[in-house]
């Protein structure tokens, strides 16, 4: 039986891990942290329950789908998994007016008409290519570079219909979005959730995946969602080493012979694939100049490729107070946060997942603000060289922030406590992950997201699964990538990939 070595146990590593286990290998996933799951993961605070990933879950929809069938191969959905609704998107209000983006896509049409007349045909515009965009799939079988006609087939129209909204909205950011719309509330709405640099047709991806049923929420959340796909790669017979950081991986010529520990012990292995963050691995378990040639291109420019990530502040509430369950943006003349002085404020209140906090007289709201390049790297930086200060000033930006929640809903003052702070600086020091940043590259309006195949020209054996491989990252493209890396080394082998 040939043995692979896996670096990193997000949901990547473990993917390949099970889709190997399935496939007849002896596989080891060597993680750094007490716990598997990377990023998709969630913690408790005084027994309060913090969610840290799942916003939405693309592909959620139980349907013939090959995305559906990875959810369910590795326990992320199936086998009585319940999905909770996600009804509506997000909603932003300002000077008295709000805009929803509901699942209804008939009702959003009908509200966002209500409010400004005059946007109709930017308003049918965007309905229309929200609806187009609900082929949304992610093909989960094969790496694309591998598609022969038969595929091609297969996903023509999925091909076709994306194709048709990217030229709908062709070089354009979410900020041109916004400026195209004769409603400053409308087309503010639209700059919410990402950055403004963003693509326009990101944002329509995203929606059209909530639209469609298909961007459900699998109830008790991320860490749950972890600890299922954990449970499925031991019950498969992996072995999962935790607290095991991989300083290394061990080369011989053309190949790797395995991996040599932080703790000086060195393993050897037929197969590694590397599920870090592509930096990491490229900066510390690789030479750099072994990253493949597209993806450099992309760490490269970066004028045109950027990455972000969120300051996040969980806080209690006694009782009750008005705040709709998921999550609501308002306008605001806003603290200063980093460098940028706020001019909305999200607030995603739990109420939608009793599963993880069961009390009914408390509300657990959480705040998310975007950090950019400049604020993520100042958060490492001040985490490793202060933490007094570092915490300070978690402390300082919740406090802000509160004020906020308060002035906003009054019926919160005295009854609102702060559970826990978490910034950029929590992703790159838990999971090595690039400038703090939890997604892949977010490609400007006039550049493409780019897929690079997880091969290393200079190594037979070495595959990367992970995020950055894919467009720009997420919870699919992390899975997917794992699920490649594991069938790159099945087709090496000649064995049929599970
Ligand atoms: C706040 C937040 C919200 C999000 N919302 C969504 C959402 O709604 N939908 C969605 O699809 N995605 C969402 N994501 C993104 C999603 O979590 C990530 O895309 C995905 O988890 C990345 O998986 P990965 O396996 O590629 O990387 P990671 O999760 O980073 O896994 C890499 C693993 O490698 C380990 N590692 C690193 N270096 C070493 C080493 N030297 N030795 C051993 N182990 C090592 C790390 O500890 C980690 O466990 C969100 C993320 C965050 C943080």
């Amino acid at each position: 039986m040939k043995k692979v070595i896996i670096i990193g146990g997000g949901i990547s590593g473990l993917t390949a891990g099970i889709v190997l286990q399935k496939s007849g290998f002896e596989t080891h996933i060597y993680e750094k942290n007490p716990i598997a799951g990377g990023e998709l993961t969630g913690w408790k605070r005084e027994g309060i329950y913090i969610d840290n990933c799942i916003d939405w879950l693309t592909n959620s929809k139980a349907d013939d789908s090959e995305m559906y069938a990875l959810w369910k191969d590795i326990g992320m959905l199936g086998d009585g998994v319940k999905l909770l609704p996600k009804n509506r998107f997000f909603s932003y209000t300002a000077d008295g007016k709000t805009v929803s983006f509901w699942r209804d896509l008939e009702k959003t049409r009908s509200e966002m008409l209500a409010i400004s007349p005059e946007d109709k045909e930017n308003i049918e515009k965007f309905y229309n290519a929200v609806k187009a965009a609900e082929v949304f799939t992610v093909p989960a079988n094969k790496p694309m570079d591998k598609f022969g006609l038969k595929e091609l087939i297969k996903f023509w129209p999925f091909l076709k219909g994306m194709g048709a909204v990217q030229k709908a909205y062709k070089g354009m950011s979410l900020k041109d979005l916004a400026d195209s719309f004769k409603s400053p509330v409308l087309g503010k709405a639209f700059t919410m959730l990402h950055p403004e640099n963003t693509q326009a047709f990101s944002f329509i991806v995203s929606y059209a995946t909530i639209t469609s049923g298909s961007g459900d929420i699998p109830e008790g959340g991320s860490l749950a969602a972890a600890m299922r796909i954990c449970d499925r790669y031991k019950e498969l017979g992996g072995t999962l080493h935790t607290n095991s950081p991989v300083k290394k991986i061990v080369i011989a010529g053309s190949r790797a012979s395995g991996i040599l520990l932080e703790d000086g012990n060195e393993i050897n292995a037929d197969y590694v694939i590397t599920a870090t963050d592509a930096n990491h691995c490229f900066t510390k378990l690789l030479p750099a100049e072994y990253m493949p040639e597209k993806m450099r291109a992309v760490f490269d420019d970066k004028e045109h490729y950027t990455t972000f990530s969120k300051y996040h502040a969980l806080f209690i509430i006694d009782g009750k107070v008005g705040i709709p369950a998921d999550t609501n943006y308002w306008k605001c003349d806003g603290p200063l946060i980093g460098h940028n002085k706020l001019d909305s404020i999200g607030l995603l209140c739990y109420d939608y997942d009793p599963s993880t906090y069961p009390a009914e007289d408390k509300t657990l709201v959480q705040v998310k603000v975007i950090q950019y390049l400049e604020d993520c790297l100042d958060w490492i930086e001040l985490a490793k060289k202060d933490k007094a200060a570092y915490d300070a000033r978690r402390k300082d930006y919740a406090d802000k922030l509160m004020a906020e929640i308060v002035k906003r809903y009054p019926e919160a003052e005295g009854k609102i406590r702060l559970i826990d702070t978490w910034t950029p600086a929590t992703y790159a020091l838990h999971c090595n992950s690039f400038n703090g940043s939890y997604m892949s590259f977010v490609a400007d309006k006039n550049s493409k997201t780019v897929t690079t195949p997880g091969v290393i020209k200079q190594l037979k054996n070495v595959f990367i699964a992970g995020q950055w491989n894919m467009g720009s990252g997420g919870l699919p493209p992390a899975a997917v990538q794992g699920k490649f890396a594991a069938w790159r080394i099945c087709k090496a082998e000649g064995v049929t990939c599970k």
